[in-house]
C-alpha cells in the first residue's frame, strides 16, 4: 500500500466518524467536537450563533404505522430537506434518534425563527418515497430556536432552545418557537 492509499482510508473512516451514515448530516460526535469553539468564534467577531433544535412530530407513531424502514425513509429525507434548506455556513447535525440541532452561524434569533419556519413548511409538503417509488405520508417538525447572548454555553444555548421546542410540543406541533422574548 502506498502513502496516498493509506491517507485516503484515514479520511475515509475519519469522516464516517464524524457523519450520521443514515442522513448523510453530521453527528453528536462532530457537534461536541465543534460547538464551543463556533460559539466563542462568532463571540470574538461581535456575531450571534442561532441554534435550532428539530424533532419529527409523532414519530413513533410512524414508525409502528409504516414499519422501521418508512421511518428510516423518513428520516433520510429529513438529511435532504435540510441540505436543500441551509447555507453552506450552517452545520446540521443528527443529535439522536429523531433530533437534529442545527447551527446558524453569523444569524440573529428573529433571522433564525425565519429560517426554521421556512423548514418546517418545506418538509410539511413533502412526501417520503419508499424504494418501489410508493409515496408515504410526509412528516412534521417541531422546532426550538435560540440565539446566542453574552457568556452563553454550548449547555445553556442547547437548553433555551429544548425551553422552546417543548413549547412547541405542548402547544400541538408542527411549528417554530423562538421563546417569549421574540
Ligand atoms: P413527539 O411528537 O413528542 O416527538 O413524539 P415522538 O413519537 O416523535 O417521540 P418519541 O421520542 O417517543 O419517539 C421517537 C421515535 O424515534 C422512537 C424511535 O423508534 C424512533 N427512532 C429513533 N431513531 C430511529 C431510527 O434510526 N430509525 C427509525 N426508523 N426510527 C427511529
Ligand atoms: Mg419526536
Amino acid at each position: 500500500r502506498h502513502a496516498l492509499q493509506d491517507r485516503q482510508r484515514i479520511d475515509e473512516l475519519t469522516s464516517s466518524a464524524l457523519i450520521d451514515c443514515l442522513t448523510g448530516l453530521y453527528n453528536r460526535r462532530w457537534l461536541e467536537m465543534n460547538f464551543a469553539r463556533l460559539l466563542s468564534q462568532q463571540a470574538r467577531d461581535g456575531s450571534t450563533l442561532c441554534l435550532l433544535v428539530i424533532d419529527i412530530d409523532h414519530f413513533k407513531e410512524y414508525n409502528d404505522t409504516h414499519g422501521h424502514r418508512g421511518g428510516d425513509l423518513a428520516l433520510i429525507a429529513l438529511g435532504e430537506t435540510l441540505r436543500c434548506s441551509l447555507r453552506p455556513s450552517d452545520f446540521a447535525t443528527r443529535y439522536g434518534g429523531d433530533e437534529v440541532v442545527v447551527l446558524l452561524q453569523r444569524t440573529s434569533a428573529h433571522e433564525g425563527l425565519k429560517i426554521a419556519e421556512r423548514i418546517c413548511q418545506t418538509m410539511s409538503e413533502r412526501a417520503v418515497i419508499d424504494a418501489g417509488g410508493a409515496f408515504l405520508p410526509g412528516i412534521t417538525l417541531s422546532i426550538g430556536v435560540a440565539a446566542s447572548s453574552a457568556g452563553v454555553t454550548p449547555q445553556s444555548l442547547m437548553k433555551a432552545a429544548d425551553r422552546n421546542l417543548y413549547r412547541v410540543k405542548a402547544n400541538g406541533r408542527n411549528c417554530v418557537c423562538g421563546g417569549p422574548e421574540n
